[in-house]
């Protein structure tokens, strides 16, 4: 008989390989399945979900799992490999068992309705319509928070873990509440100011083609193995990471409008090179998983933004976009383009958003949920609350619910306590950021070079290769030396302003 840990990460990994099948029907329903097919996929979609339900809460594995946890040495060191894989598979194989097999399914059948029944009334600005089914999920998930507890004592941090495991509602109120004031501070001061970014030269004719060959060629650049992975186009840009040797991201592109493709490329490269950097032989269990949504997303937001809207990276690039766009860019300065893709300045829709404005949208977004989890907030009043906030923090009203309350597609789904993994996201990419420039001197210079393999080199060594060792805020203190702080970011945007809005 195998001893009681290899027989736990066999199956673990067997587990791993059956999500992945799952996986690839989900890439190709996004990209290439024909429509006629959706009936079809649904079974196939079904049979693989319940397999794997199944196959990961049974009694069997939970012996696998409460044998491999009985068989750690003593004293074994809590972040070695085996009590790494032991503790996070724990973690979410308890998460599991909690919920009733009646309100899984109920969560997922409510999650595809109260999905189709918001496409409509965000196609008919009919916030009414939708009402019913918000109300519903948040029964649902109240019902899913108290199944899995919260010691806290606030029901938020029983859904916020499942994105951000570790992370409580109170610490991430914290941190935003320090980010908000000078944000709201600086992006007022930058609407004042009398500059103002050229957008115009983003609004002009690139051609799909030529703006997929430039894309490529930076998501080469940067470190992407194309021999591991795909770029191909679908609505709704992502990124999967498919197992060792495959991970697929998505774009699609807007012949006038740059920023759309470019730098929608370089986000999902950024997330395709933290799945392509966690360690292949641990496929399938927590060492070969991202530490969380967050962790993730401060990936993608540093190759986005950080190095991608840098002057130093278009000191290399902007040869190559010249030979790409000679018509569009024709008399466009260095200056006015790196102007143009720094812009800030509020909007109604999130994922149109900057990265300053970008944060208050998922403030907001984090702060209803919370209301509406506690009832404060029925689901009657969320456009009213949703409107109040977006005058305070953006000094915006949306002209109707479409692009106001009804915009995201999160909580229609379920998604609950996912939003705030965003602004993580730009919180961690900073704060990790300013910590690479110390460990490796002129990261400009390097970048101006076409040099982006020491950045990724020590991602590597600090993030990915780490898989889910350690949880995020852990993951940051033992990278940095200190707390999550929004100080960092902060820096970064009002030196941004200081040079291109001259404010700070
Ligand atoms: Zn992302």
């Amino acid at each position: 008989m195998a001893p009681p840990y290899a027989s736990f990460v066999s199956e673990l990994k067997e587990h791993g390989l059956l999500k992945s099948v799952s996986e690839v029907l989900h890439w190709d329903e996004q990209t290439q399945m024909p429509p006629k097919a959706a009936g079809h996929r649904g079974e196939q979609v079904a049979l693989l979900a319940k397999m794997l339900h199944a196959k990961f809460t049974s009694p069997r594995f939970g012996d696998l799992l409460a044998a491999a946890e009985a068989a750690l040495p003593r004293g074994a060191e809590i972040d070695s490999d085996e009590a790494v894989n032991v503790r996070e598979t724990r973690r979410s194989y308890d998460r599991a068992r909690k919920l009733p097999a009646d309100l899984v399914e109920e969560l997922a059948r409510t999650g595809v309705l109260a999905q189709q029944a918001w496409a409509e009334a965000r196609s008919k600005n009919d916030y009414p319509a939708f009402r019913p089914w918000l109300e519903k999920i948040i029964l649902l998930k109240r019902r899913e928070a108290d199944c899995i507890g919260y010691a806290s004592g606030n029901r938020y941090d029983a859904l916020l873990d499942e994105y951000e495991p570790g992370a409580t509602a109170a610490d991430v109120k914290r941190t935003f509440d320090a980010l908000r004031g000078p944000l709201v501070d600086l992006v007022r001061k930058i609407g004042q100011s009398p500059k103002k970014a050229p957008l115009e030269v983003l609004e002009r004719q690139y051609p799909a083609a030529a703006q997929e060959r430039l894309a490529r060629a930076a998501a080469a650049a940067v470190g992407f193995d194309f021999g591991a992975g795909r770029l191909d186009t679908s609505t709704h840009p992502f990124c999967t990471g498919l197992g060792p040797g495959d991970t697929r991201m998505t774009t699609r592109y807007d012949e006038r409008y740059f920023g759309d493709a470019f730098f929608g490329v370089l986000h999902e490269t950024g997330h395709a090179l933290y799945d392509q950097g966690l360690p292949a032989e641990h496929f399938g269990t927590p060492l070969g998983e991202a530490v969380s949504l967050g962790i993730h997303e401060s990936q993608s937001r540093m190759w986005e933004n950080l190095v991608g809207r840098s002057r130093a990276f278009w000191r290399h690039f902007m040869p190559q976009a010249r030979q790409a766009f000679p018509q569009a860019l024709a008399g466009v300065s260095d200056d006015d383009w790196h102007f143009a893709v720094n812009d800030v300045r509020p909007s109604f829709i999130r994922t149109e958003a900057d990265e300053a404005t970008y944060n208050l949208h998922v403030m907001l977004r984090f702060e209803l949920e919370q209301a509406m989890l506690s009832g404060e907030v029925g689901a009657a009043d969320v456009p009213a609350a949703w409107n109040e906030r977006m005058k305070n923090y953006l000094g915006l009203t949306p002209p109707d619910d479409a692009r106001g309350c009804l915009q995201d597609i999160h909580w229609s789904g379920g998604a609950i306590g996912y939003f705030p993994t965003y602004t993580l996201g730009n919180l961690y990419a900073a704060q990790l950021f300013e910590q690479a420039r110390k460990d490796l001197g002129d990261l400009d210079a390097m970048f101006a070079r076409g040099e982006f393999a020491p950045l990724l080199g020590w991602l590597r060594k600090n993030i990915h290769s780490r898989g889910k060792r350690y949880l995020a805020r852990d993951l940051v203190r033992r990278v940095t030396g200190s707390d999550l702080s929004p100080e960092p970011l902060l820096r970064h945007l009002r030196a941004k302003a200081g040079e291109l809005y001259g404010v700070s």
